[in-house]
């Protein structure tokens, strides 16, 4: 089937969904969660930070996921509050209009550099001035999504797999965020509502091919669990959808958001695999290894995605003690990206040839289950490119030769093989 075909345009009317899947989850009133529900650990440079800048707080409530939501840094007023801003972050966060606004949890705000610009978390979180700096090469929708999108929120660019994009909030906004066009905006393109899931949920009915769709947004974990339930048990009543996967940052940058009660809801959804979008090694917290520990009990796979960011974890002395960490907090290192162009982001874009160095810092030098896949998405709607040393390095007769991980050369049979040969 030609991709023009999958991408909806001979979209049939919407099928009725089984009767016996729930019509609507909205009726169920959020229940007050118990404070022993709300039991977290609470590291030790967090703690001080609550007590300095939230001292009315009780424990609970700051391990409340909802209490986190709804306290989220968002202006420059509350920058400021908590924040020695340099002249050209407040200049930049006074001149911001529109989508990707100011958003970060006071959990993450905890985590930053409270005096310092060149911090690496808040570098990721706090805007300056070269986000109106627009270079060459740059988009708003650099990987062509929208082109891809044969209905509102959903993204049909291979086969057998689509991208459904459930919302449009996130609990932080990273400054890099490939979806800035669309998330963090009030009224915006994205207003996911039920309507739309509707079409989004019809469209991946219709396509039988689809065997795979990863939710994203936006964050999928800001939506309540009563209606991420009720969203997971739609598409898994969907016979052809074989597994389902979920991007989010949420574990990360809120963590009290993996309850008990949240994860038991997605261990209903088996085969369910989850990716984490995870920058730092000043990230691997207590409570995230208590997030990521709720999750990998519940059973599901836990993968994690990085952007290369310059200046920021562009370098193996950061990125290899990440790649470590983030085994023992039970998540498999997936994939290394290359920060695709979005407009004004030549600030975090810096050498490709430094994630081929990470790469080869970490392959063969560690476990192996620490190196992730290092690629592009090609600009453009190209998909994912991988970009690896190249270990092949010619061909002895019957020998295919080989490069090793500390350069020094073997040779491999491969009778009547022609990989290796210079053309
Ligand atoms: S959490 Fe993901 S979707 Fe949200 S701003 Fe960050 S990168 Fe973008």
């Amino acid at each position: 089937m030609s991709l023009q075909a999958l991408r909806g345009h001979d979209l049939k009317p919407p099928q009725r969904p089984d009767p016996d899947t729930p019509a609507s989850p909205f009726k169920i009133a959020p229940t007050k969660p118990s404070r022993a529900a709300l039991r977290f650990p609470v590291n030790s440079q967090t703690k001080a930070f609550y007590r300095r800048f939230f001292p009315g707080t009780s424990t609970a409530e700051w391990n409340d996921w909802r209490w986190q939501m709804r306290s989220r840094i968002r202006n420059g007023a509350e920058l400021s509050r908590i924040f020695t801003l340099s002249p050209d972050e407040r200049d930049a966060v006074a001149r911001h209009e529109g989508s990707l606004p100011v958003g970060i949890t006071p959990y993450y705000a905890s985590l930053m550099g409270l005096d310092d610009p060149s911090e690496p978390l808040r570098r990721t979180h706090v805007m300056t001035g070269d986000e109106y700096l627009f270079t060459p090469g740059e988009a708003d929708d650099p990987l062509g999504e929208d082109h891809d999108s044969p209905v509102p929120g959903i993204v049909h660019r291979y086969p057998d797999r689509v991208l459904f994009l459930t919302t449009g909030t996130c609990s932080t906004y990273c400054r890099y965020c490939t979806r800035a066009r669309v998330v963090g905006n009030p009224g915006g393109e994205y207003q996911f509502a039920m309507k739309q899931w509707d079409a989004a949920l019809a469209y991946i009915e219709y396509h039988t091919e689809i065997r795979d769709v990863l939710l994203s947004g936006g964050d999928p974990f800001t939506i309540g669990d009563e209606k991420l339930d009720w969203l997971l048990t739609r598409l898994r009543a969907i016979k052809h959808v074989e597994f389902l996967r979920i991007g989010t940052k949420m574990p990360i940058v809120l963590p009290q958001r993996i309850t008990k009660d949240f994860a038991k809801m997605l261990k209903k959804h088996h085969p369910l695999f989850i990716s984490l979008h995870v920058t730092h090694p000043k990230e691997l917290t207590a409570e995230m290894r208590e997030a990521t520990g709720r999750l990998a009990d519940a059973g599901i796979p836990l993968g994690s995605q990085t952007v290369l960011l310059k200046n920021i974890n562009d370098d193996p002395a950061v990125m290899v003690p990440l790649m470590q960490g983030l085994l023992t907090c039970r998540v498999k290192p997936y994939y290394l990206y290359a920060c695709d162009p979005i407009r004004g982001s030549a600030h975090f874009r810096g050498d490709v040839a430094k994630g081929l160095e990470i790469i080869k810092a970490l392959r063969g030098h560690t476990t192996g289950y620490a190196t992730p896949i290092f690629a592009i998405d090609a600009p453009g709607g190209g998909g994912k490119i991988q970009i690896a040393p190249d270990n092949i390095v010619g061909r002895d007769g019957d020998k295919l030769l080989l490069k090793n991980f500390e350069g020094k050369t073997y040779s491999y049979p491969d009778p009547g093989g022609t990989l290796g040969n210079k053309s």
